[in-house]
């Protein structure tokens, strides 16, 4: 029989899982921080990420992308909709492109509150950019191209980013050191500064995100 030999580090996981299971801790202590400041506002964990959803979002959102965004069902996301607004922190008014819909908005209040929820975090930014900057553009990168992958099985919810958005011109200078570029304010853009959560999103095509998605993985 052929048996192969031992070695100290024949137990490790791969390194695919140990990155999932880093990703988990570090969503778990994001998480407790989270909920740490959102405990001491009066709101549950859906409520407080439903007023930073909202958060730099002047034209509204509809309920059926917050459900998207939060994964859970759009009945659960109408509950917690409707908690906020009768605690005075979330408006409905007529969707600026469909009069008949409706969009969600927070109030000054929920301003105030989305802003406060933005600090509990504080602690993990710092971290982050402990790091030396070419250590942060790396990681950045890397987490790109995890969620470009993450894209392709359907279970990630869209984002308002760069590689989703209209304006968006990938390789737009081939073989230069910055090679794509931001139409919209009409200048290249580099990795550090491609963005996860634009408030001047406009989503492109499908075919074109997919491309964007699928050239960055
Ligand atoms: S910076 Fe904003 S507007 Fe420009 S490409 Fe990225 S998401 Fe679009």
């Amino acid at each position: 029989m052929d048996i192969q030999p031992e070695t100290p580090w024949d137990g490790t996981p791969d390194i695919s899982a140990r990155i999932v299971t880093a990703i988990a801790r570090i969503g778990t202590v994001l998480r407790a921080g989270m909920w740490e400041v959102s405990t001491a506002e009066g709101l549950n964990p859906a409520q407080a990420e439903i007023l930073q959803l909202l958060q730099h979002r002047t034209r509204g959102v509809r309920l059926t992308w917050l459900a998207r965004q939060l994964s859970i069902s759009a009945a659960s996301t109408s509950d917690s909709v409707a908690a906020l607004v009768s605690k005075g922190l979330v408006r409905k008014a007529r969707a600026d492109d469909d009069g008949r819909a409706t969009a969600l908005h927070l109030t000054p209040a929920g301003e105030g509150v989305a802003a406060r929820l933005g600090h509990a975090l504080s602690f993990a930014d710092t971290a982050a950019g402990a790091l030396p900057q070419a250590q942060q553009v790396q990681l950045l990168t890397g987490l790109f191209k995890l969620i470009a992958q993450l894209q392709k099985t359907e279970r990630f919810p869209e984002l308002r980013a760069c590689l989703s958005c209209r304006h968006f011109e990938p390789n737009k200078y081939p073989g230069q050191p910055v090679p794509h570029h931001c139409g919209l304010v009409d200048a290249p853009l580099p990795i550090s500064f491609l963005r996860i959560d634009c408030a001047e999103h406009e989503p492109t095509d499908p075919a074109s995100q997919r491309r964007n998605w699928e050239s960055f993985a």
